[in-house]
């Protein structure tokens, strides 16, 4: 058995791909493709790693939904006690839907609509991390309506960078996230003078796919002289959030393991005389990333004089990482067989040039044969679109040596649901 680099519980036993004991190819066989597949045990294991570092301290981990928001999924980190970091009131009804507490729900997110305020209040969610002084005020305006007291986190934004895709990057100045790391004190001010409002925490979130530690640090600093103002200023904060970013392996990135980054923030935390308090944590890829891969049939092989296409049947509506962020995932055969590899640019069926899924990739391939595109457990389904009237994949979830279908593949007849003929 070898195992696949990064992808605990993702193995080859004589060469076939297997999630768990599963083989891949049966599974493809019996579901079709393209196939999203999940290791549960990989999704716990990532879990348990953040609850290892956060041992003894009192702790929730909010698992950021929109990194994969199937139900399957959701109901995997219910059953396992996490809480839910949301950011809209269509996760909010997903996580109600699988049982989760609503107070362990809290709702981030620059744009809430007083609709989903109002939704998020009558479910009884934990916190609202609010992004901007606006927000406070239309919050304060909801609750007084609803005849309720929202408890509320401000979002600060530490301009921190991350270094990571401009993209993904959530903490600097010029980014739409949180609250100006100067005008916080203001923002808890006005938040504990205002009547339906009741301030419990602090949260920052400064970007995704984070492989080291230093901005962490560097955020947690700024984050804490924040805390130490605003609770001059008579304000106590119950919680401290740090959000989630945490970065996995897709191509020898080497993040520090969760238990390694907690072992090491909270050594700062206690330094600076804040280990008392509770924390809370909203990590979505580093939970989900690399629990999932997404099986694709070769379609075509066409040979050309400037590239060689590999055109499978997964395309950028399945898998929109790579045209969105130029994100690289690995690829490679279900079965390995032997023979000599070709350079393939590895493209979907959609109409756009931006339809790649990899890129001058080496593969031992011929028509028929399935591939599996790695590291594809977050930030693939959740952004998964119908674009050219493609039906979204099936996905399953493996528990050892069961599968459970977790999302049937949509028919057409699904996409064309709700629309009107003139
Ligand atoms: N929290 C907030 C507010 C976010 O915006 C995000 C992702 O963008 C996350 C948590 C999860 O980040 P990641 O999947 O990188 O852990």
């Amino acid at each position: 058995m070898t195992q696949l680099p990064g992808h605990p519980h993702i193995h080859r036993v004589d060469g076939e791909l297997h999630v768990e004991q599963l083989p891949v190819a049966q599974l493809a066989r019996e579901h079709g493709t393209p196939l999203f597949v999940y290791s549960k045990a990989s999704m716990l294991a990532a879990l348990a790693a953040y609850r290892r570092g956060l041992q003894g301290r009192r702790s929730r981990i909010c698992y950021a939904m929109k990194a994969n928001s199937s139900l399957g999924v959701l109901q995997v980190f219910a059953q396992a006690d996490c809480g839910f970091d949301i950011v809209s009131g269509g996760e909010l009804a997903r996580v109600l839907a699988v049982g989760a507490r609503p107070q362990d729900v809290i709702f981030s997110g620059v744009g809430k609509t007083r609709a989903e305020m109002a939704q998020a209040l009558e479910a009884g969610i934990g916190c609202f991390n609010v992004e901007s002084e606006a927000e406070l005020e239309v919050l304060d305006e909801v609750a007084a309506r609803a005849g309720r007291v929202a408890p509320v986190s401000i979002r600060v934004n530490p301009n921190v960078d991350p270094k990571t895709h401009p993209y993904i990057s959530t903490g600097l100045k010029g980014n739409k996230f949180g609250i100006a790391h100067e005008r916080t004190l203001a923002a808890y001010r006005r938040a504990a003078a205002l009547p339906h409002l009741r301030v419990v925490g602090i949260d920052c979130h400064i970007g995704s796919q984070i492989t080291d530690s230093g901005p962490y640090l560097d955020a947690m600093d700024r984050m804490l002289d924040l805390v130490a103002a605003i609770e001059a200023a008579g304000i106590r904060l119950q919680h401290i959030d740090f959000g989630g970013g945490l970065g996995i392996d897709y191509r020898g990135d080497q993040p520090p393991a969760a238990d390694a980054l907690w072992a090491e923030l909270l050594r700062k935390l206690d330094a600076r005389g804040f280990g008392d308090r509770e924390l809370l944590l909203e990590p979505g890829r580093s939970l989900v990333g690399n629990a999932g891969v997404c099986v694709t049939e070769v379609l075509y092989l066409k040979p050309g004089e400037q590239k060689n296409f590999c055109i499978v049947d997964a395309a950028m509506n399945d898998l929109p990482r790579p045209a969105m962020y130029e994100a690289f995932h690995g690829i490679e055969p279900v079965a390995q067989r032997g023979g000599a590899a070709t350079t393939y640019d590895v493209v979907g069926p959609v109409c756009e040039s931006g339809d790649w899924l990899g890129r001058d990739r080496a593969l031992p391939v011929q028509q028929g044969d399935l591939l599996a595109v790695l590291s594809t457990g977050a930030y693939c389904m959740s952004m998964a679109s119908n674009y050219n009237t493609r039906p979204r994949a099936a996905e399953v979830l493996v528990d050892g040596d069961r599968a459970h279908l977790i999302r049937e593949r949509e028919r057409p007849e699904d996409l064309m649901r709700g629309e009107r003929l003139l």
